[in-house]
């Protein structure tokens, strides 16, 4: 199918994204890498009356770390993060995040602020996002706010982001030193979007994990923060003992939907291998070398 005809305006500055974006409200699209919004258009998904070409705008693709946070602008690649020696450094969850999404020629182009508004929830971004608790900022003709990744996923493809904004930063505290990180998808065949998946962090104390996050992707209408599971190993003492409670709890926390090939029921059983696998790998790595 070919897109409906609408109309297309390349901006240059931020302040006439901010003028298009009240004259115009719902709409209104912001084209970013179009590596979403251009299969929904010919698609006939969404028909919007002006699409606003955000990809010349300057200084919003940056990756940098300043005053403990690592700031990625809504602009920069999946493929420029999963490159980034900065992010390699500080937050190699995303840079292992990275190489599950989709393929090459959709890593190029496609963006992190337009997955995030997109709020697939089976898409990686999302989840790591969640897992380590970072801002967006929102920034509109008022203003800029702040808020936080577990507040602005609010449903099914649905964030916290109103018509008159655009997400313009990501900002991520850098995890304390000694933080490990795990992120592990099930898909059906590489570069399609996941069944499930985990994007976890830990601390390890004495060989003990504690601190854990785990955040899921494909389990929920949202990427799901499992807060019960997490909080099993830091009052369990033993690693199978805690794995196994971790595994129970899960079923309290996701909502995985059926898709085309997979009960609600088998999702679940993923996630819980998924977990046990991540887990694993957080003990392995927090043990010391023999
Ligand atoms: C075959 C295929 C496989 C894919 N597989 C995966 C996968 O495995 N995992 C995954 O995560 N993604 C996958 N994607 C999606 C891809 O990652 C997209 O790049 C991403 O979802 C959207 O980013 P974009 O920059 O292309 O945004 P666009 O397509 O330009 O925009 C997407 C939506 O976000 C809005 N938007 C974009 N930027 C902003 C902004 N800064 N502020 C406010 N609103 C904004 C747009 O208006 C639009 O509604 C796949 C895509 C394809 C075509």
């Amino acid at each position: 199918m070919k897109a409906p005809p609408f109309a297309y305006v390349r901006a240059r500055e931020l302040p006439a994204v901010f003028a298009l974006l009240d004259r115009h409200g719902d709409t209104a699209r912001i084209l970013a890498g179009g590596q979403s919004l251009m299969p929904m258009l010919n698609m006939r998904v969404t028909q919007p009356g002006v699409t606003i070409d955000i990809t010349r705008l300057p200084g919003l693709a940056g990756i940098e770390l300043k005053n403990g946070n690592i700031h990625i602008g809504a602009l920069a690649t999946h493929a420029a993060i999963g490159a980034s020696p900065v992010i390699r450094q500080h937050l190699p969850l995303l840079a292992d995040a990275a190489a599950h999404i989709a393929h090459p020629a959709i890593r190029n182009r496609g963006t992190f602020g337009g997955s995030l508004a997109l709020a697939d929830p089976a898409a990686e971004w999302p989840a790591c996002c969640v897992a380590l608790d970072a801002q967006l900022v929102l920034a509109s003709s008022a203003g800029t706010r702040r808020i936080a990744a577990r507040d602005f996923f609010q449903g099914l493809y649905t964030t916290a982001l109103q018509s008159h904004e655009v997400l313009s930063e990501v900002v991520i505290p850098v995890p304390a030193a000694g933080t490990r990180h795990a992120f592990i998808e099930l898909a059906r065949r590489r570069g399609d979007y996941a069944i499930v998946g985990v994007a976890a962090l830990a601390r390890s104390q004495q060989g003990k994990l504690c601190q854990l996050r785990l955040a899921y992707l494909g389990a929920g209408e949202t990427p799901v923060l499992a807060e019960k599971t997490s909080q099993a190993f830091d009052l369990i003492d033993t690693f199978e003992k805690a794995l196994t409670q971790a595994q129970s709890t899960l079923a309290s926390e996701l909502a995985p939907a059926a898709d085309l090939y997979h009960s609600a029921a088998t999702k679940l059983h993923l996630a819980r291998v998924i977990t046990a696998r991540a887990l694993k790998q957080l003990v392995q790595l927090a043990q010391p070398a023999a």
